[in-house]
């Protein structure tokens, strides 16, 4: 069954929800699926921040030479940069877990559909469905 197959382009993992005919949007089983997938997608980004600190850490003050130090600034400011991604997504985590408990997880920000288990499933983080993102992405591009 292509139910059980895992989702390609999601952070990780996991056995894809199953919807029961008629089942109510965001019902106690779906927040446990989705909180499950956010609470799982945090801890393995904290231990992907902790190596980050880690390594620059053990990295720092070994290079004497200053062509060397360089690239390793550098290599930190890449790790840096990286390091501020993870605690933005981290946020986002945050609050779509806080969603979760305010029961207002699922529903678009903009217009208030439902946004979907598959998209849930595919974009833990949504907070927008699917029509609502496009028109967002039109006005972003039209902007720059
Ligand atoms: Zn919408």
């Amino acid at each position: 069954m292509a139910s059980n197959t895992p989702i390609e382009d999601s952070p990780f993992s996991f056995k894809p929800y199953e919807e029961k005919k008629g089942e109510e949007f965001m019902n106690e089983a779906q927040q446990e699926h989705f909180r499950r997938i956010l609470n799982n997608w945090k801890k393995d980004l904290m231990s992907e921040v902790d190596r980050t600190m880690g390594h620059m850490r053990d990295d720092a003050a070994n290079y004497p030479d200053p062509n060397d130090r360089a690239s390793q600034e550098s290599e930190f400011s890449l790790e840096l940069r990286t390091r501020d991604r993870e605690r933005k997504l981290l946020k986002k985590i945050d609050e779509s877990l806080a969603t979760i408990d305010s029961e207002d997880y699922g529903y678009c920000e903009s217009c208030g559909i439902e946004i979907g288990v598959k998209r849930l499933e595919a974009r833990p983080t949504a907070v927008l469905c699917i029509d609502c993102k496009t028109l967002d992405e039109i006005r972003e591009k039209q902007m720059s």
